[in-house]
């Protein structure tokens, strides 16, 4: 599942074939993804010039000279795929280039979006309207964690995935975050001490930006046509290793926590 880490290394991969480029065509060959695609998507982008891409949480957007923004979400199982050639049975929407290139979105499961806003996305998206700031921002900091978690009795692991709390963190990064700074994921968030969110904050950062390294080289694996910006296995610490070892010594132990799965220390997480 596409998580914040392979939507950046996405739009880095988009960026040089699509930022300056004219788009001389743009269709759907299906009405929808998880919802149906904007009906004006074809005749708004085709024609515009892209003038750069950015990422919010895990939405990729593509701005144009027109002002509009397309934003699209790779849901369960969406990728691009660049090359010039046919699209494929799960290649649902196509955007010709001026340099004669295709970008294809793939997504067999289609859990995926595509939205188009005009304006500022940041405030005229209603999805972003309530996020959080960006985990590899800045803005999120110490003092930031500490006073938005203050008091509050959820288990730190729940926080952390609130999307308005932080934005596009997903359950393997949260898990590995928790063990890299050693925090136990049920604690009750506001009784993390200062010093423990001081080791969370560049915790968090540091496995987001290992994925988008890590990422980045199996994007360049994939330069041929045709190639898919492709996501990337990762040895984790502790996601999908039960019963294996943490680097204190401890044995991993998998616990359920709102229906998804949990993987900590409990030797070393406190
Ligand atoms: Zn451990």
């Amino acid at each position: 599942m596409p998580e914040l880490p392979e939507v950046e290394t996405t739009v880095r991969g988009l960026t040089p074939h699509l930022t300056g480029q004219r788009l001389v065509r743009v269709s759907t060959l299906r009405p929808d993804l998880r919802r149906p695609f904007p009906v004006d998507l074809a005749q708004r982008l085709t024609g515009s010039i892209v003038t750069g891409l950015s990422r919010r949480a895990k939405y990729g957007i593509i701005a144009t000279d027109r002002g509009d923004h397309m934003i699209f979400h790779l849901g369960m199982s969406g990728s691009w795929r660049i090359g010039n050639g046919e699209p494929g049975k799960h290649d649902h929407l196509l955007i010709d280039t001026t340099a004669g290139q295709r970008l294809m979105l793939h997504d067999p499961r289609r859990f995926g979006s595509v939205d188009l806003v005009a304006g500022d996305p940041l405030t005229n998206f209603p999805a972003f309207v309530t996020l959080g700031p960006e985990p590899l921002s800045d803005a999120f900091d110490v003092s930031y964690l500490a006073r938005v978690l203050a008091g509050r009795r959820a288990p730190i692991k729940a926080m952390l995935l609130d999307q308005t709390v932080v934005a596009g963190l997903g359950n393997i990064y949260v898990c590995e975050a928790l063990n890299m700074a050693r925090i136990a994921p049920t604690r009750a968030a506001g009784d993390v001490s200062r010093a423990k969110l001081a080791a969370l904050v560049p915790a968090i950062k540091a496995v987001l930006e290992a994925s988008i390294a890590a990422g980045g080289s199996t994007l360049r694996d994939y330069k041929q046509p045709d190639g898919e910006l492709g996501y990337f296995a990762k040895d984790w610490r502790v996601y999908g290793r039960e019963g294996e070892g943490c680097e204190c010594g401890g044995r991993i132990a998998r616990i359920v926590q709102s229906g998804r799965s949990t993987f900590s220390c409990p030797k070393c997480q406190r």
